[in-house]
């Protein structure tokens, strides 16, 4: 037995039946969702009995879409660690400042859990392949998700994807192809080829389920917290899943009365190479335009054509948050100043957060003993690795060697 009543249009509210593959909404092509019967969860499941189950992205089951019985296809995604950032947060005059490390995840990025929930239901409702777009993560996750489900994959990304994310994509038996422009070029693409090959399209918040996985990631942070929300949730924010995902799973647990009080407040951080999301949010936009000329070397952060745009100002000003471009030179600084204060060498988007942090901090939109989650979306050692020194090479005897590094050390060589 699942828990879903239907599907829904975030639009137009027309409701879909759950029992077959879903794309966009039928009547007017906008975004679908996934709504529950939140009663019969509230009454089926305790917080008390979810602490006997093991972590991961499906200790919350009755909140997925997965029909009784159905096996999920997982490599153990979710259950990543709240991480508290002293040393950082001491940098910024912050006292209670998180980080969720979804660079843990299989695959190394949180598109782990979309690509997961995603294909673990198209396998289930029929699909015999896939297709999708990418910058780079989501094609790697589709393609190792897909192996995991012995269905073969298409991956269609830009021309400068990060080299490590193509990898994962071929050796995990997927045929990548590249094109000239961003994901918005890649997506044009799949629109044409997915229904010509008779695959299923996995394009962003093009499916509802991918949005299910995503939304974990606030079931997870309110367990983390106690039940309690934060102030503050910064997300660096492509094409907007878990910027909708997250204040859905929070709702959800406010209808069943597990969380109270207002959400936090939400805000999108881009690159200021590729900022849609925030151009539309302080131009008072009711959706985003399509960014020209995108460029970026966070990967995920560009998408200059988000399909969730209206989603997504919905949940920044519903909240009452904002939306923050930072440049790409502050967002290498930033990485550097995560991984030297606090041991985590997080990808470009999640340092982005950061560097915006700190020009919250500057204008004051968050203060000392407000509570802040910053959300790191995947691992730093998917990226190529921003310029740093070439190490010393030690030559002659290991007395020789020994006296170089003595000699560096107290020159005060700390790169
Ligand atoms: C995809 C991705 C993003 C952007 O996520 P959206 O949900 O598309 O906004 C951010 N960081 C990383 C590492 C990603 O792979």
């Amino acid at each position: 037995m699942s828990f879903v009543s239907h599907v829904e249009c975030t639009v137009c509210g027309h409701r879909h039946e759950a029992k077959r593959t879903l794309g966009v909404c039928e009547q007017c092509g906008q975004m679908l969702a996934v709504r529950y019967d939140l009663d019969r969860v509230a009454a089926s499941v305790t917080k008390d009995a979810l602490r006997t189950r093991p972590p991961g992205m499906y200790r919350f089951r009755e909140l997925t879409p997965l029909d009784a019985g159905e096996e999920p296809i997982t490599l153990g995604e979710g259950g990543t660690p709240l991480l508290a950032l002293p040393r950082l947060g001491a940098h910024f005059g912050l006292r209670r400042l998180w980080a969720k490390d979804e660079g843990q995840n299989p695959t190394g990025s949180f598109k782990a859990r979309g690509l997961g929930m995603a294909i673990t239901r198209a396998k289930t409702l029929g699909a015999r392949g896939f297709v999708i777009p990418s910058a780079g993560n989501a094609g790697g996750a589709a393609a190792v998700y897909g192996a995991r489900a012995g269905l073969p994959v298409v991956v269609i990304v830009p021309k400068a994807t990060p080299a490590a994310a193509i990898a994962e994509a071929q050796i995990a038996g997927a045929r990548v192809f590249t094109v000239d422009g961003s994901i918005g070029d890649a997506g044009r693409v799949v629109a044409k080829a997915a229904p010509a090959i008779g695959w299923f399209d996995l394009s962003t918040l093009k499916e509802p389920y991918r949005l299910e996985g995503k939304k974990t990631m606030g079931l997870e942070l309110a367990e983390q917290l106690e039940w309690r929300m934060p102030d503050v949730l910064l997300y660096p924010t492509g094409g907007g899943t878990g910027l909708v995902g997250i204040p859905k799973g929070y709702e959800e647990l406010r209808a069943m009365r597990w969380v109270s009080g207002s959400l936090p407040r939400f805000y999108a951080v881009q690159s200021d190479g590729c900022a849609p999301v925030v151009k539309a949010f302080h131009d008072g936009a009711e959706t985003t335009t399509p960014w020209e000329n995108s460029k970026t070397h966070a990967a995920g952060l560009r998408v200059p054509g988000p399909f969730a745009g209206r989603q997504m100002l919905r949940v920044l000003r519903d909240s009452k948050g904002g939306a923050i471009a930072v440049s790409d030179e502050a967002i290498v600084e930033a990485q550097r100043l995560v991984a030297r204060l606090e041991g985590i060498w997080t990808s470009p988007e999640g340092a982005a957060l950061v560097a915006a942090l700190a020009q919250m901090k500057d204008r004051g939109e968050v203060s000392a003993d407000q509570e802040v989650v910053t959300i790191f979306t995947g691992v730093g050692l998917k990226y190529d690795p921003p310029a740093l020194p070439v190490p010393t090479h030690l030559t002659g005897t290991p007395d020789d060697a020994a006296a170089t590094v003595q000699r560096l050390l107290s020159g005060g060589t700390r790169s």
